[in-house]
């Protein structure tokens, strides 16, 4: 199931947007069914069902992934998810643009 966001996710957008947050959501590829919830109501459109090899291990064979250069932590994600499989958890040290979550360290290890 494709489904299309009404804000079209642009990489050369103005505003780097993860430098505004204080939490970051983890998706549980274990729970997610892959409903989209997440992808339709995130306001920043930095999430996307992947379907890649990575995601069959997953229940339908796609997995929410979220793209935290431009997440901006607001967890309606995490809200809007039926099965739970999103937490919120808190950016080290608080919010300024040298704050870096867990997952973007290692994302530029
Ligand atoms: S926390 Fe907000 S901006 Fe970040 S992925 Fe979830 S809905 Fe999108
Ligand atoms: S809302 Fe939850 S179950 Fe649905 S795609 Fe997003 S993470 Fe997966």
């Amino acid at each position: 199931m494709e489904i299309e966001h009404p804000v079209q996710h642009k990489k050369e957008k103005a505003m780097d947007t993860g430098n505004w947050r204080n939490h970051y959501p983890v998706v549980d590829e274990s729970k997610c069914i892959a409903c989209g919830n997440c992808v339709k109501y995130c306001p920043e459109a930095c999430i996307f069902l992947d379907d890649s090899e990575k995601a069959e291990a997953s229940k339908s064979g796609k997995v929410a992934k979220i793209d935290l250069e431009f997440c901006k932590g607001c967890g309606v994600c995490a809200q809007v998810c039926p099965v739970n499989a999103i937490s919120m958890r808190t950016e080290e040290g608080g919010n300024n643009n040298e704050t870096k979550s867990k997952k973007d360290k290692e994302k530029t290890n």
